[in-house]
C-alpha cells in the first residue's frame, strides 16, 4: 500500500519551554496527559510522521527528565534549553539548527496537539512562493476594541482579521535573519510578526479548528484521562477505651471513653481522608502518614485531611461534597453535628452545605453495638477545578 505523498524536507522546532501555570497543578501542561499521552507528544509525533528532521524540542531549564519521559521512543529528537520568553526560545532553536541549516522550518507550540498532516502540507506548499506561511481562521464573533478595559473604544472590522495558529512555516534563512535583526524592546506576538517586520511576505493558509491551543484545566477535563468528576470511599474503625480523648470530625466530645490510635484517632476524619485519597488514586492515609512514624504520634487528624485536599488540588480537583456516616451506640452525634460540619467544611475548604454527617447505631449488634469501638464510612465526590 502506498503511503501519503512525501513532503519537501523540513526541520521543526517545538516550543515546550513554558511553565504552563494556567492549567493548574505542579506539572507543566505540556507534560500532562491529554487523550492518553503527554500533550507535547501529540505535536512531536505528528511532525515526525510528516517527516520533520531534525526536530528540536525547546524545553525549560531543568526539564530534560520530564521531556525525555514524555517523548520516550518518539524518534530522533534534539533537546535544547529555551529562553525566558517564547521569542527567545525560538531564536535559540533557530541558532541550534545553524550549523547544518535546513531549507525550511516549522515552528510549533506544544500546546496545540491536534496537528493534521493537511495543515503541514498547505504550509510547505505555500513556502514555494513565500518566505513565510501561517495557518489562520476567520473571526466569527464581532469585535470590540477597548483602551480602558471596561468600556468600548472602537469597533473592529472582523472581515480584515484572522486568528493565527501554529505551526508557522518559514524559509530557514529568512526567519533566522529576521530573528537576529529583531532588536525591539517589545516581544513579538509570534514568528510571523518577526519576519513581517523584517520585510518578509507571509502567506495565509487555512488553519484547523481542531488545532486550538489547550489552555485551561477545562480542556484537560474533556478527556478520558481527566474525568470531570471522581469519587472515592473511605472506612475506618478505632477502639473505644478509657483514658483517651474522643475526637470526631475535629471536634472534641465530652465522653467517658475516647478512641485509641497512633494519632488523635479521629475515625471520622480518617474515613474522609481515605475517601479523598481514593478518589484520586493516591493510596490511603497510611501511605502518607505511616502509623509507625513517631512524628504522627498524637497528631491532629485535621492535617491528614488538609494534605489529602492539597493532593486533590494538585491533581486538578476540588471537593464537590462529602457524605459521612458514623456508626456507634454512643455518644449521641446529633448535638455536635453542626460543629462537626463546620470543622470538616473548614478543613476541606468547601461550604458547609456540601458536608453531610449522619449517625447510626447497629441495634446493639457487633463491636459498635457493644460500645467497643466507633466505625466511620465516607464518600467524597471531586470535580475538576475551574
Ligand atoms: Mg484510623
Amino acid at each position: 500500500m502506498a503511503g501519503p505523498p512525501s513532503l519537501p524536507a523540513f526541520a521543526a522546532i517545538v516550543v515546550a519551554a513554558g511553565a504552563g501555570a494556567r492549567v493548574g497543578g505542579d506539572t507543566p501542561k505540556q507534560y500532562r496527559n491529554w487523550r492518553g499521552k503527554p500533550l507535547v507528544r501529540h505535536s512531536v509525533e505528528a511532525l515526525i510522521d510528516a517527516g520533520a528532521s531534525p526536530l528540536v524540542v525547546m524545553i525549560a531549564e531543568g526539564a530534560e527528565q520530564d521531556a525525555r519521559a514524555a517523548l520516550d521512543r518518539c524518534g530522533p529528537l534534539r533537546f535544547e534549553t529555551g529562553g525566558v520568553t517564547r521569542q527567545a526560545s525560538v531564536r535559540a532553536g533557530l541558532e541550534a539548527l545553524a550549523r547544518d541549516p535546513p531549507k525550511r522550518v516549522l515552528i510549533h507550540d506544544a500546546a496545540r496537539p491536534d496537528l493534521s498532516r493537511a495543515v503541514i502540507e498547505r504550509l510547505l506548499e505555500a513556502l514555494t512562493a513565500h518566505p513565510g506561511a501561517i495557518p489562520v481562521l476567520p473571526v466569527v464573533d464581532s469585535l470590540a476594541v477597548t483602551d480602558t478595559g471596561d468600556t468600548m473604544s472602537d469597533g473592529a472590522e472582523r472581515e480584515r482579521l484572522r486568528r493565527v495558529q501554529t505551526p508557522q512555516a518559514f524559509r530557514y534563512h529568512a526567519i533566522l535573519a529576521a530573528h537576529r535583526a529583531w532588536h525591539g524592546e517589545a516581544t513579538a506576538g509570534d514568528d510571523a510578526q518577526v519576519l513581517h517586520a523584517h520585510g518578509g511576505e507571509i502567506a495565509l493558509v487555512d488553519g484547523d479548528e481542531r488545532l486550538k491551543k489547550i489552555t485551561f484545566a477545562e480542556d484537560f477535563m474533556r478527556t478520558n484521562d481527566y474525568p470531570a468528576t471522581r469519587i472515592g470511599q473511605g472506612f475506618d474503625v478505632h477502639r473505644l477505651v478509657r483514658g483517651e480523648e474522643l475526637w470526631l470530625c475535629g471536634v472534641k466530645l465530652d465522653y467517658e471513653f475516647g478512641l485509641a490510635g497512633h494519632s488523635d484517632a479521629d475515625v471520622a476524619l480518617h474515613a474522609v481522608t481515605d475517601a479523598i485519597l481514593g478518589a484520586i488514586g493516591a493510596g490511603d492515609i497510611g501511605t502518607h502518614f505511616p502509623p509507625n512514624d513517631a512524628q504522627w504520634g498524637g497528631a491532629r487528624s485535621g492535617q491528614f485531611l488538609e494534605h489529602a485536599v492539597l493532593l486533590a488540588r494538585k491533581a486538578g480537583y476540588e471537593i464537590a461534597n462529602i457524605d459521612l456516616t458514623l456508626i456507634c451506640e454512643a455518644p449521641r452525634i446529633g448535638p455536635h453535628r453542626d460543629a462537626m460540619r463546620a470543622a470538616v467544611a473548614k478543613l476541606a475548604q468547601i461550604d458547609e452545605d456540601a458536608i453531610s454527617i449522619k449517625a447510626t447505631t447497629t441495634e446493639g449488634l457487633g463491636f459498635a453495638g457493644r460500645g467497643e469501638g466507633i466505625a466511620a464510612q465516607a464518600i467524597a465526590m471531586l470535580q475538576v477545578r475551574r
